[in-house]
């Protein structure tokens, strides 16, 4: 195709995502080659004059457009507590949690319920209207179970949303959990179904597809995205979009890697900030009334929120087509002052927002 026409066609798929349309195919191709040709010229956003960059901050302005029909200036704020630590089953190569490798990521048994209830408080006191509690594993053993139980009765009565990261969760479970006042699941594919058993060999793609389905299915707020930067193709990244798209999943965290020695990914290179942005652009494109939030890596690959120049990166994340920010720790890294990020979303003209539950809009 002439750059004429990849440049037609990635204005039509600008036009489908502001009608909240899916891309059919060669709208698709045309967004994957804007942001792959961005990526790989390192093109600094809106400074691009020419091909490939032309054809970039193309994208970037379009992923922004549809970011503001569909969320305005709101910007989502979410947090989580690392309640049990390390020591899992599974080999996700990206992991510092996995039993599998060896890393210095600090283990420690399901927190008490109270400290969760702490930490709770806290993060509503920087903002966050939602509060996940994560756990390390495939499963819950009964004990932990009954603590999570308590621990989210707990988090509900802060006034905050309870949601809960806990691996699979069966229909039996699930209902135990709404009884004591959970608002949502989070539950991430990681990556592609094709990429997926390069990252992780120890349970299937159908068993995280099927936890998502009967979350979504038990009426939750249901956060379901993945980690980019292992090692996956820019059509296994669409691949990813399209199975989120189908799932109807409303709340995407987007997580990059940031390589963790001992991990079986310590060696891959950080993605660079236009490969990030073409990646939120695609996503943005793709599944446009998707809540968009940025979490893991965020950090590492766009910086601070100090000011100009130091924290130009995070500028550019904040004018991408993010809707949602989480805010304080990662699971397993420090973040940034919580209070630096909103100031700084604040400048930029966002809203901090609570995000509301399934039924009650958005
Ligand atoms: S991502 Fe989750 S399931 Fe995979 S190793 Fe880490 S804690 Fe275990």
């Amino acid at each position: 195709m002439s750059a004429l026409g990849t440049t037609a066609e990635l204005d039509r798929a600008i036009v489908l995502a502001l009608d909240n349309r899916p891309l059919d195919g060669a709208a698709l191709t045309a967004v994957l080659s804007a942001a792959a040709s961005g990526a790989a010229s390192g093109a600094a956003p809106g400074t691009g004059t020419a091909t490939p960059n032309e054809a970039f901050g193309r994208l970037l302005a379009g992923a922004r457009a549809v970011r503001r029909r569909n969320f305005n200036t709101d910007l989502h704020l979410c947090a989580i507590v690392n309640a049990k630590s390390g020591g899992c089953t599974e080999d996700c190569a990206f992991c510092a949690q996995s039993g599998h490798h060896k890393t210095a990521n600090p283990r420690h048994a399901f927190l008490d319920p109270g400290q969760i209830e702490q930490a709770a408080l806290a993060a509503r006191a920087r903002g966050a209207s939602r509060f996940g509690i994560v756990t390390s594993g495939l499963a819950l053993n009964a004990d932990d179970f009954a603590r999570l139980l308590l621990a989210v009765r707990l988090v509900r009565g802060t006034g905050l949303y309870a949601d809960v990261s806990v691996g699979l969760l069966g229909a039996e479970r699930l209902a135990w959990l709404v009884d004591a006042g959970l608002s949502g699941v989070h539950h991430n594919l990681e990556t592609a179904r094709s990429f997926f058993p390069q990252i992780c060999t120890t349970h299937s793609y159908d068993e995280d597809v099927e936890a998502v389905r009967l979350a979504l299915a038990a009426g939750l707020f249901v956060c379901c995205g993945g980690i980019f930067g292992l090692g996956e193709s820019w059509d296994e990244r669409a691949e990813l979009g399209q199975t989120l798209l189908e799932l109807g999943v409303a709340n995407v965290p987007v997580n990059f890697l940031v390589p963790i020695p001992g991990t079986r990914l310590e060696h891959r290179p950080v993605l660079s900030q236009a490969e990030a942005l073409g990646i939120l652009a695609l996503l943005r494109l793709m599944l446009p009334r998707a809540n968009l939030r940025v979490c893991g890596g965020r950090s590492a690959v766009f910086g601070s929120a100090a000011p100009a120049p130091e924290g130009e990166g995070m500028r550019e994340l904040f004018r991408s087509g993010i809707s949602g920010l989480m805010i304080g720790d990662y699971l397993t890294l420090k973040g940034s002052p919580a209070e630096a990020d909103l100031a700084l979303a604040r400048e930029l003209g966002l809203t901090p927002t609570p995000t509301p539950n399934p039924g009650q809009g958005r």
